[in-house]
């Protein structure tokens, strides 16, 4: 069968979403992504001890020559939403560690036919550039944000930031980027007993908090399904400490199971990849920073744009490989399943 003009895959979804990472680098060291800290590593040693085989990736940051350029980036993004898709987020790695990132967010903002463009940080950079974003177009943003205590969250990213990250999530509500989204990584025996205290962080701050179920995607492919606080246990334990009601979803292809307070302020989510796979309504597609594509973050194979786009390659051609590329998008993931392979390159890398 031949591929549809537009980004449809074999299993007849749209693709309406494509996530850009801007570096594979970061200002942090968090322990479900890169977990190099004496902290991390201690929190996993004991429960090593129980894998037959630890095999953390083999990886080491791009060289900057094989980091697309903004104009390359640019070009990707025109054609995809000429191809259909509507919703960019920049992520990373870090990706406001990319200099000048607000000039690659005025280009993208400027494209016709873009109804969402979003950021995805850890916040610690983000007083420092958030003006220059709000100019530039930018009008959501997600942070991370997976402890409200200094200590755990250090031990969490590496980095003593609670601080700059609460600064970052109040200004981006004054600067009007609302809602603001915040993402929660649950771990069990790490952050697992701040769940209560983080949705009431939530409703206090009138803020959109997700809680992510933890997936194996970590550089030391320390993952665990034990570590997985499910997302219908979360569930339970916040229905238990506040009044919620389900919000109605928005679209098929949502991926959190959206809740919010009886008393109006905040909203949940939940987003259960692990427990829960929505796979079947996928309609995500990314962009790594070194300009391979991936259909899916648990792909095993990645697609080479970047030597069609260094190597004279037209718009048509490289929409034509898109398109091909699209049409081979995997059904689903196949975590906790005996033929599970990890992907070769960790969160950071891939663009989460
Ligand atoms: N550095 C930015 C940040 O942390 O927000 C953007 C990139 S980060 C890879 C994007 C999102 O992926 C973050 O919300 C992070 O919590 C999430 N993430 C990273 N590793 C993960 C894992 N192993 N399982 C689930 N979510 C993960
Ligand atoms: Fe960096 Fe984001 Fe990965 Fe944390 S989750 S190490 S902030 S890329």
């Amino acid at each position: 069968m031949t591929p549809a003009p537009s980004l449809v895959d074999s299993h007849g979804r749209v693709l309406r979403d494509l996530r850009v990472s801007l570096t594979d680098r970061c200002n942090f060291r968090c322990l479900y992504c890169l977990p190099e800290t004496e902290a991390a590593q201690n929190f996993y040693r004991g429960r090593w001890a129980n894998l037959p085989e630890s095999k953390p990736i083999a990886w080491q940051w791009q060289p900057r020559t094989n980091i697309l350029s903004f104009e390359e980036i640019e070009r990707v993004v025109r054609l995809a939403v000429g191809l259909g898709i509507q919703k960019i987020r920049l992520t990373g790695g870090e990706p406001l560690l990319r200099r000048n990132v607000e000039q690659l967010v005025a280009r993208i903002a400027a494209l016709p036919g873009i109804e969402d463009l979003a950021l995805t940080t850890n916040g610690f950079l983000f007083p420092e550039k958030a003006r220059a974003l709000s100019a530039a177009g930018l009008r959501r943003v997600s942070f991370s944000l997976d402890s409200l205590d200094q200590a755990n969250f250090q031990k969490i990213t590496g980095r003593n930031g609670l601080d700059e990250v609460l600064t970052s999530i109040r200004l981006a509500q004054d600067l009007g980027m609302n809602p603001v989204k915040v993402n929660a990584v649950i771990i069990r025996g790490i952050n697992d007993h701040e769940l209560e205290a983080l949705a009431g962080f939530a409703r206090e701050q009138d803020l959109a908090m997700r809680f992510i179920e933890f997936m194996p995607l970590d550089s030391a492919r320390a993952w665990l399904k034990e570590l997985v606080v499910p997302g219908r246990e979360i569930l339970q334990r916040l229905q238990a400490s506040h009044s919620l009601r389900p919000a109605p979803r928005r679209n098929p292809a949502e991926t959190a199971q959206r809740w919010v307070f009886e008393d109006g302020r905040g909203e949940l989510g939940l987003i259960s990849p692990v427990s829960e796979p929505f796979c079947g309504h996928c309609n995500r597609l990314r962009l790594t920073a070194d300009g391979k594509i991936r259909t899916c973050l648990f792909s095993v194979v990645e697609h080479d744009l970047r030597s069609r786009l260094r190597g004279g390659a037209s718009d048509e051609d490289l929409a034509d490989y898109l398109r091909s590329v699209v049409w081979q998008k995997e059904e689903r993931h196949h975590i906790g399943e005996p033929d599970f392979v990890s992907p070769e390159r960790s969160m950071s890398c891939i663009g989460g």
